[in-house]
């Protein structure tokens, strides 16, 4: 193999790999590399994302909810099943397999479209050198006319809850736990927590959230967080806000968490303890001073609207730059990025971006949310619409959780859209679409939605912006 290519692109998660595939597909001769390594010595692709992070986490998430299924609400449908077990090693086989089908899929896809893969960890030194240390602690060097990083995150840690890998774990030992704890507390109450908390509580832990801000899930619609809050308090999850954790201490077969509420402190014993107070960008190693990337004040490579480094021909995309920690922003960096080195004009739109809290029901949003129009003193309208009363949501017995609209009260133009119920994340993906073909609300009243389905809530919802909602009494608009 040569040392020399158009691209090199550090790291194999879903915005390297994707980064790399599409500069391949334009003709471009690159390599990625990977310094996660399986037991086989092959290098282990796919990042967070398939390895430990969305792909493991909705494979229990789908598994648990099946489980709490067939032990409770299929009762609701006159469906009984007796004598449910639970095989922990069966459902952690699953998710395994899953993953390992997928992180083969990417190196299958990395082959077919001609990528290097080389392994070992890679630092970036001046003049796009970057220098490769195997897992054998040989020393390459490879050089390219471009280079892309994308090495991803980690964990972000809190000095009273060291990790011991056992009782007190991030969300990758949340991922296999060998039994199900009897209580299981959470640290922080965002969407690590609210998922993996999920699991557990369907599978049959007491489950504990310990959230150090006053406000649940701040970055959402507040009426949305509000209306999920109250659904996830109804499943038994104790959700406690300004919960500040002081201390923790392992002892015996349990962990004792102190922490102060309002002034006074308290303390609760867990069987276990999961850590999932954020995810910090992964660059402390990853380039030398004089590689000319400089980073902001907690860690994030700068990059422009286009994911350009300061240093000519780096680009840096993914969880290592600002905006949200999600997948598919990271994925559609990747691609911005190979059309730029390319010649395109390639841009993204970062107003348009879904995010999606995979608990049951689904918690999903794109766009704007009231608060954040009232703080930039846009005039909107809004309209929102149960579940409670839509015909399919009744059959599924899926009635939690409404449909919120946003949109601009001069021209009409869809802001936002905030989901929590059944389909959330299918129905804002429809949003999303909407958004980016500049729709109006008026054009979404004028569509035809299916029925019996979950998006007629979305057609409702659009209608009621105009206090024209058919299946609810309309109320009199501000
Ligand atoms: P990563 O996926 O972290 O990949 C970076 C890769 O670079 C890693 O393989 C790493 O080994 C490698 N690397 C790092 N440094 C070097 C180096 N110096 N040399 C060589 N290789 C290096 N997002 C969603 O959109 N949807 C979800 O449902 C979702 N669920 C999640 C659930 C959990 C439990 C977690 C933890 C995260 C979840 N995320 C989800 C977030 C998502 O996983 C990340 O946003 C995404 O993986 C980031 O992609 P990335 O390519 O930037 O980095
Ligand atoms: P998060 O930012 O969503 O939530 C962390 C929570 O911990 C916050 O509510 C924060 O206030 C709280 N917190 C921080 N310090 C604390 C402390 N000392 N004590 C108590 N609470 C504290 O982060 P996360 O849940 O760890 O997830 C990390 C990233 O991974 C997120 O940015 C997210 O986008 C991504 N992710 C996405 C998905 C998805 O898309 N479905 C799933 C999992 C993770």
């Amino acid at each position: 193999m040569s040392n020399q290519f158009d691209v090199v692109v550090i790291g194999s998660g879903p915005a390297g790999y994707v980064c790399a595939i599409r500069c391949a597909q334009l003709g471009l001769n690159t390599a990625v590399i990977e310094q996660n390594v399986a037991e086989s010595s092959q290098p282990l692709l796919g990042g967070t994302c398939l390895n430990v992070g969305c792909i493991p986490s909705k494979a229990l998430l789908d598994s648990s909810h099946r489980y709490a299924e067939a032990a409770g609400h299929l009762a609701d449908h006159g469906i009984g099943v007796g004598g449910i077990t639970l095989d922990i090693a069966g459902m952690m086989a699953r998710k395994e397999k899953i993953v390992a089908q997928l992180t083969g899929g990417v190196s299958g896809l990395l082959k077919a479209n001609a990528v290097s893969v080389i392994t070992g960890s890679a630092t970036l030194n001046a003049g796009r050198n970057v220098e490769v240390t195997s897992p054998e602690g040989e020393v390459s060097t490879y050089t390219a006319d471009h280079i892309v990083l994308a090495a991803g995150s980690e964990p972000a840690a809190i000095p009273p809850a060291p990790l011991d890998g056992d009782r007190i774990v991030d969300s990758t030992g949340a991922l296999c736990f060998e039994e199900v704890p009897g209580r299981l507390g959470v640290i922080g109450a965002g969407v690590i927590g609210l998922e993996l908390g999920s699991v557990w509580a369907r599978l049959g832990s007491e489950v504990v959230m310990l959230e150090a801000m006053d406000q649940f899930l701040p970055n959402m619609d507040e009426q949305i967080a509000a209306e999920s809050g109250k659904i996830f308090a109804k499943q038994g999850l104790d959700i406690r806000l300004g919960a500040r954790v002081t201390d923790t201490e392992i002892s015996g077969d349990g962990v004792s968490v102190t922490y102060t509420h309002k002034d006074a402190t308290h303390q609760e014993t867990f069987d276990r303890v999961i850590v999932a107070v954020g995810r910090t960008p992964r660059t402390d190693k990853l380039f030398s001073a004089d590689s000319g990337v400089t980073v902001d004040e907690r860690g994030f490579v700068f990059v422009n609207d286009y994911c350009a480094t300061e240093a000519p021909g780096v680009w840096a995309i993914g969880d290592i730059v600002r905006g949200p920690m999600l997948a598919h922003k990271g994925s559609e960096e990747g691609v911005m990025v190979a059309e730029r080195i390319h010649g395109k004009a390639a841009q993204l739109n970062y107003e348009v971006i879904p995010s999606i809290i995979y608990t049951h029901p689904e918690v999903a949003a794109v766009g704007k949310t009231e608060q954040e129009l009232k703080s930039e003193g846009v005039d909107y309208k809004v309209g929102t619409f149960p579940f409670a009363a839509i015909g399919r949501a009744l059959a599924s017995g899926e009635t939690d959780g409404m449909v919120k609209i946003l949109s601009d009260a001069d021209s009409d133009q869809l802001l936002g859209a905030h989901v929590v119920g059944p389909s959330a994340a299918d129905l804002v993906q429809q949003i999303v679409i909407a958004i980016e073909m500049a729709a109006s609300t008026e054009d979404l009243q004028l569509m035809v939605f299916g029925h019996p389905t979950m998006s007629e809530a979305v057609h409702e919802a659009a209608l009621a912006v105009d206090g024209r909602a058919i299946h609810m009494v309309n109320r009199p608009k501000r």
